[in-house]
């Protein structure tokens, strides 16, 4: 099979040529239809997540057909069709799993990270960690939803029943959860880079009464906002955003360090917290409600061969929605 692989931190993937790897015990073959890019990849590629696999194929939001069954996998039969998503195994035995919060794992292995992913035309993965893939979606549909829809989903949640959502940073992630917020009845407010008309107007037809930039306050104070964008300086200003007893929800795995603030913005009963990773629950909760919306994904595809011109474009902003790799 075809792979775009990463040899070390900071280079680029480069095309190789590989045998197809063999599904142990519980795990299926899967044959890769589409594979969506996250900036979590972006996040392994740079070397700003400790200890990936390596060599390592990325991709962690994996749309495929089953091509082949391990030993006693029976979940699915050949020819369905799955989704894989970032959370590829837990332990089962440690606090968190028993608790019911397998998304704080002690053990777990990451699609992509710590465990091959799907920039291939071949992959593995766990049966009991793939997802079901609701009917009315096409593959290169599907792929996005998998992990900025899935912990995107997963922000939502944790910002209650909060009815003005602000979304910083309005990719991947906030364009498929704002549709989500809109049929809930929430009013959502949409902050971009500055300058960013086109992605201000993007957020608009997707329903959000408001969008400026990241900088600006909104008309009216907010009950909660997500950040999805890496990016630490943003946290003071959806603070500033919040009105008391607010909720600010770091939606992404990695962040620059947010800078000092006076004590004030956090006065009030705001509080701040991170949404990590995602559970098989939120999977099955985002794929029961994505239909109803329906969510409906934008993005751009581009061949399996050109997945470093893919991660160039979302690196520097240049993708409406996601960017979607077919082997
Ligand atoms: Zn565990
Ligand atoms: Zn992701």
């Amino acid at each position: 099979m075809r792979a775009m692989v990463l040899s070390a931190p900071k280079t680029a993937l480069q095309q190789m040529q590989m045998p197809d790897p063999k599904p142990a015990h519980g795990e299926i073959l899967v044959r890769v239809e589409a594979c969506a890019v996250c900036r979590t990849d972006l996040h392994v590629i740079d070397g700003e997540l400790p200890h990936p696999k390596l060599p390592l194929i990325p991709g962690h939001e994996i749309v495929g057909r089953v091509a082949g069954l391990g030993p006693s996998a029976s979940r699915f039969a050949i020819g369905d069709r799955v989704g894989i998503p970032w959370l590829g195994r837990t332990c089962g035995v440690c606090e968190f799993c028993k608790a019911g919060m397998e998304n704080l794992c002690e053990n777990p292995l990451f699609t992509g990270y710590t465990r091959d992913g799907g920039y291939a035309e071949v992959t593995v993965a766990d049966e009991q960690f793939c997802v079901p893939i609701p009917a009315s979606y096409s593959d290169l549909e599907a792929a996005p939803l998998l992990c900025a829809g899935l912990i995107g989903y997963r922000s939502l949640v944790k910002a209650g029943d909060a009815r003005r959502v602000g979304f910083y940073g309005f990719g991947a992630a906030a364009h498929l959860v704002a549709q989500v917020a809109v049929y809930q009845g929430r009013d959502v407010y949409a902050f971009t880079r500055r300058g960013d008309k086109e992605g201000q107007e993007f957020a608009r037809s997707l329903g959000a009464r408001w969008s400026g930039h990241s900088a600006e306050l909104p008309p009216v104070l907010l009950d909660a906002a997500i950040i999805f964008a890496p990016v630490g300086d943003l946290v003071p200003y959806a603070l500033r955003a919040v009105r008391k007893g607010g909720i600010v929800v770091c939606g992404g795995i990695h962040m620059s360090d947010i800078p000092s603030f006076p004590y004030e913005l956090l006065w009030g009963e705001r509080q701040i917290c991170s949404v990590a990773n995602l559970t098989r629950k939120d999977a099955a909760d985002f794929m029961a409600i994505a239909p109803k919306v329906p969510v409906r994904a934008h993005f751009e595809s581009f061949p399996l061969t050109e997945a470093n011109e893919a991660l160039h474009r979302l690196r520097t902003g240049q993708l409406r929605g996601a960017a979607v790799l077919v082997p």
